[in-house]
C-alpha cells in the first residue's frame, strides 16, 4: 500500500460504505460518497490556491462539517492542517497564523469580526469565509487520488488549550494521530453503527481525534454540535439514538444538574468519555448510579491525545481512577531524579510512544524542554499509580502549592467542594501567607438558587479534608475564566486581589 495516511481515508471509507451517514449538521446528512466528493473538489481548490505538501491551511469556526471537509482536502493535497480555537482574540489568532505559517484560512461568519480585525489575514494565499465556500467547492474539479506521505510527516498543528500560558502548536504527524485512533479503538467498541455526538469543539484534540476520528475510521456517524448546550445535548441523544460522546466535566456536571437529568431518554448510550481535566469522583458516581458506562481517560494535545483510559469492564471499581496506559504507548511516573516513584507516590506522568508529538511547530526551545530523554515526554502532570498500575491523575506541577510544609493539589480540594449540594463549580489556587507560606483560595460559583457561606463550606470541608487543605478565602462568582476546551483558566484567578 502505497498510502495509508489520513488524506486517502475518504477515499477508502467511501468505497467501502458510500451510502452511509458519515456527518449529521441539522438537517443535513453528508454520506461517505458525497463527502469523498466534496473533499475532492475543496482539494483541487487547495491545489489552484498554491497549497503543495508540507503547507498549512487553517481553519477558524464552531463546530461545522466544513471543519471536517477542509481537514481531509488539506490531507488530500499533503498539507498540513491548523484547526484554529475560534473564541481567540485578533492578536491571539495571529500569533498562531503567524506561528503555523498558514497560507489559507476558512472561517465561519461567527469569527467575520476577528478575521476583520486580524493583521495577519491580509498576506494569506487565500481567506474563504463559509458564504462563499459551497460556490468555492462547486468550482473545484473532482480530484481522485490523494498524495502519499510517509507516517511521520506532519498531519496537523494543534494549538494546545493555553490552561497555563500561551496556547503551544503541537505538531502530531499521519502516524500519532494513526496510532491514537487504534489505542482508541482498542479501549472502546466503537462500532460501524456507531452515533457519535461531537459535543466539544473539533479545534480541541479530542473532539477530533478521540471522536470524529475513531467513528469515520469505522464508519459510524458524527453528529456535530455546533455549540455545547445541555438542552440541545438531550435533544440530540434522543433525536439521533446517539451511542457515544465524549465530555468534559463542567459538560457532564450541567446534564446532571439539569432539570430534565431525571426523565431525559438516555438508553441508546453505549459510552460516554470524559477527560480534559480533574474529574470529581462524585460526578462520576451520578452517572454510574444510572447505570452508564462512565469511562475516563486522561491525556493531552501532545500524545494525539489517549495517554492512559479506563476501559468499561473497570470503571465501576475504579471510581476516580484514569486507567492505565494505552495500548500503544508507554507511561511512567517519576521523580524529579527520573527515578520511578513508589506506588502511591506521587510523580510526573512522562509518555513515549506512536501516538507521542515530535515537538512544537517552529519552537526548539519548548519542544527541548518538553523532553526528559529517550523519546520521554515530560507531561508536566502528577500522578499516583496505585499498586496494580492504574493511574489517579493528582494535579497539575504548575497549581500545585505547599501550605505549613505540606503539598495541596487544588484538585482534590476542587472535588471535595463539588460534593456540597449547593456548588455547581469550583477551581481552587494557592495565594501567599504570612503564617503558612501559601494558603488556599476557593472560587465557586453556586447552582441555581443556592446560597452558601464561606464558613458553612469550611465546616463542610472540615469533615472531609485535612486542615492544611482547607480554603482560607472562599469567594463565590458567577462564573470561572475558562479555555476553549472549557478548561478553568487559573491566571486570570491569581491576579484578583485577596479582599481586605
Ligand atoms: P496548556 O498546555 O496550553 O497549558 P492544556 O494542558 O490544558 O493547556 P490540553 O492538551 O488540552 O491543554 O490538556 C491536557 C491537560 O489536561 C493534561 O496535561 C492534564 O493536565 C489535563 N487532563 C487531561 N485529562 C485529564 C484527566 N482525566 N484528569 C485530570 N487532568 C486531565
Ligand atoms: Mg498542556
Amino acid at each position: 500500500m502505497r498510502n495509508a495516511g489520513l488524506g486517502s481515508w475518504p477515499s477508502r471509507r467511501a468505497a467501502i460504505s458510500p451510502g452511509r451517514a458519515a456527518l449529521i449538521f441539522g438537517d443535513r446528512v453528508t454520506t461517505y460518497a458525497e463527502l469523498h466528493s466534496r473533499v475532492g473538489r475543496l482539494a483541487s481548490q487547495l491545489r489552484a490556491a498554491g497549497v503543495a505538501p508540507g503547507d498549512r491551511v487553517a481553519y477558524l469556526g464552531p463546530n461545522h462539517p466544513a471543519f471536517v471537509e477542509t481537514m481531509f482536502a488539506t490531507y488530500v493535497v499533503g498539507g498540513v492542517f491548523v484547526p484554529l480555537n475560534f473564541r481567540l482574540t485578533a492578536p491571539e489568532i495571529d500569533y498562531q497564523l503567524q506561528n503555523s505559517g498558514a497560507g489559507v484560512l476558512v472561517y465561519g461568519p461567527e469569527c467575520a469580526a476577528t478575521v476583520r480585525e486580524s493583521k495577519q489575514v491580509a498576506s494569506l494565499l487565500r481567506v474563504v469565509p463559509l458564504t462563499a465556500y459551497e460556490q468555492w467547492l462547486a468550482d473545484g474539479e473532482p480530484e481522485a487520488a490523494a498524495v502519499a506521505v510517509s507516517l511521520d510527516s506532519p498531519a496537523c498543528i494543534l494549538y494546545t488549550s493555553g490552561t497555563t500560558g500561551r496556547p503551544k502548536g503541537a505538531v502530531l504527524t499521519h502516524g500519532n494521530v494513526i496510532w491514537n485512533c487504534y489505542n482508541l479503538l482498542v479501549g472502546v467498541d466503537v462500532a460501524g453503527d456507531e452515533v457519535t455526538l461531537i459535543s466539544a469543539p473539533l479545534f480541541h484534540v479530542a473532539a477530533l481525534n478521540q471522536c470524529l476520528l475513531p467513528t469515520f475510521l469505522k464508519g459510524g456517524t458524527s453528529v456535530i454540535m455546533p455549540s455545547w448546550g445541555t438542552d440541545e445535548c438531550f435533544d440530540m441523544i434522543a433525536e439521533h439514538r446517539v451511542t457515544w460522546m465524549f465530555g468534559v466535566t463542567t459538560m457532564y456536571a450541567g446534564l446532571a444538574q439539569s432539570p430534565r437529568w431525571a426523565d431525559a431518554d438516555l438508553t441508546s448510550v453505549r459510552n460516554l468519555i470524559v477527560g480534559g481535566a480533574s474529574i470529581p469522583p462524585e460526578l462520576i458516581r451520578i452517572y454510574l448510579a444510572r447505570g452508564l458506562t462512565f469511562c475516563q481517560g486522561y491525556g493531552m494535545t501532545e500524545t494525539a491525545p489517549g495517554a492512559t483510559f479506563l476501559e468499561a469492564p473497570e470503571s465501576a471499581d475504579h471510581v476516580g481512577s484514569a486507567g492505565v496506559p494505552v495500548f500503544f504507548a508507554d507511561v511512567r511516573c517519576v521523580r524529579p531524579d527520573l527515578s520511578p516513584a513508589d506506588p502511591g507516590e506521587p510523580g510526573e506522568v512522562q509518555v513515549r510512544g506512536p501516538n507521542v508529538t515530535p515537538g512544537y511547530w517552529d519552537d526548539p526551545a519548548a519542544s527541548e524542554q518538553s523532553f526528559a530523554g529517550d523519546g520521554w515526554f515530560r507531561t508536566g502532570d502528577i500522578a499516583v499509580v496505585d499498586d496494580d498500575g492504574h493511574y489517579r491523575i493528582v494535579d497539575r506541577l504548575k497549581d500545585m502549592f505547599v501550605s505549613g510544609g505540606e503539598n495541596v493539589y487544588p484538585a482534590e480540594v476542587e472535588s471535595a467542594i463539588f460534593e456540597h449540594p449547593a456548588v455547581a463549580e469550583a477551581a481552587v489556587i494557592g495565594v501567599p501567607d504570612e503564617k503558612w507560606g501559601e494558603v488556599g483560595r476557593a472560587f465557586v460559583v453556586l447552582a441555581p438558587a443556592q446560597s452558601l457561606t464561606a464558613d458553612d463550606l469550611r465546616a463542610f470541608l472540615a469533615g472531609r479534608l485535612g486542615r492544611y487543605k482547607i480554603p482560607k478565602y472562599v469567594d463565590v462568582v458567577d462564573d470561572l475564566p475558562r479555555t476553549g476546551s472549557n478548561k478553568v483558566r487559573k491566571a486570570p484567578l491569581r491576579e484578583i486581589p485577596l479582599p481586605g
